[in-house]
């Protein structure tokens, strides 16, 4: 298993297309540059406001997936982004997963592998994505602004929304030369770090008793019913010893070590489920392309909300895990193919028991 930590980059070259970053936040950096997710694809099916970029993972096949030449290999480049509806007070969060992949000869990026150490301005992608998306979201645009003809959008939504914070006032006289992304626009996106992988180290692991794990699990709970029940002393009487939640321990044991992780990943492993209530669907949907089996990828971890200043107290983006099941053999596609996501979130039922 592998996880995945979050950290600030001060390169912000580094989280550039033609580096396949891995991400958490800040604007989606396309691996492919055509057939690209827009305000359809994207939008909520609650409240169909457009979903915002959550993340994204470069997760290239493995050679025992691909037995042939690499040159020809159609998961040399393979990424993965995750959308999440971010309306406050939505009731029904729309979460979304795309699976991206090329072959190594392709044509948006150099056959040669980057250069991590200093940015290199000539190792732009070959052919151009401005234009192409949403000049707030990034997603495909489908609309232009009828008056300066300069600014492409997803949705009116978004065209209002650039209107109303900046462009009304410029949109007679706009900037000359490149235009990147205003600074009004720029607390649209979640705060942007780049994600960093690291092997998971189980082997030195002290187990911990099963007290040990119980006091931390009512610490736990103590803390998400602050305000829902008078005192936590009439939980230590109620005998709820029996009602804790066996995965949540086992859950809290597991990452201990690395508490900070937001990403866990093992293409075709087992997800580490937070509770033993609503575990994930057996059957879970065909992979939409090929109509084959999916399998378990990576999951993403309520750790990784503490990083995108959400409020989680009200009604807000919340989960207890996130699971992300992709085609098992990464089917050919064009441009972006949706994958499926499961969420889970903390049990309750225990603070309800014990009244
Ligand atoms: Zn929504
Ligand atoms: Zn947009
Ligand atoms: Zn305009
Ligand atoms: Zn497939």
């Amino acid at each position: 298993m592998d996880l995945g930590f979050a950290e600030s980059c001060p390169q912000i070259w580094r989280l550039y297309s033609q580096y396949f970053p891995s991400k958490l936040g800040g604007a989606p950096a396309w691996l492919s540059f055509d057939c690209l997710p827009g305000y359809e694809e994207l939008k909520c099916h609650g409240c169909q406001t457009t979903s915002k970029f959550l993340l994204q993972l470069y997760s290239p096949g493995s050679e025992e997936e691909d037995d042939c030449d690499e040159t020809v290999s159609q998961t040399f480049h393979r990424s993965l982004f995750m959308f999440v509806c971010a309306k406050e007070s939505c009731n029904s969060r729309a979460i979304k997963c795309f699976r991206s992949q090329l072959p190594r000869t392709n044509p948006y990026y150099s056959y040669k592998p980057p250069n991590y150490d200093t940015f290199d301005p000539s190792f732009s992608p070959k052919r151009p994505l401005s234009g192409k998306v949403c000049h707030v979201c990034s997603c495909k645009a489908t609309k232009l602004c009828g008056e300066c003809k300069l600014y492409s959008y997803c949705s009116k939504a978004h065209q209002a929304l650039h209107w109303k914070t900046d462009h009304k006032n410029k949109c007679a006289n706009p900037p000359q030369g490149e235009f990147s992304s205003d600074d009004t626009l720029g607390s649209y996106f979640f705060k942007e770090y780049e994600i960093v992988m690291d092997v998971e180290d189980i082997s030195d692991r002290k187990p911990k008793s099963e007290e040990e794990a119980l006091a931390e699990y009512k610490r736990y709970l103590a803390q998400k019913s602050e305000g829902k029940r008078e005192s936590s002393s009439d939980w230590e009487a109620a005998g709820e010893v029996q009602v804790a939640d066996k995965m949540f321990m086992a859950f809290r044991e597991r990452i201990a070590d690395n508490p900070d992780q937001i990403v866990r990943y093992e293409k075709g492993g087992k997800p580490l489920l937070v509770s033993d209530e609503g575990k994930p669907p057996l059957d879970i949907p065909a992979c939409n392309s090929c109509g084959g089996e999916r399998e378990f990828e990576f999951q993403v971890m309520s750790q990784c909300l503490s990083y995108l200043n959400v409020d989680t107290s009200v009604n807000s983006l919340d989960w207890g895990t996130l699971i992300i099941y992709t085609c098992k053999k990464s089917c050919q596609i064009q441009g972006y193919a949706p994958e499926y996501v499961w969420k889970q979130d903390f049990s309750n039922k225990d603070l309800v028991a014990g009244k």
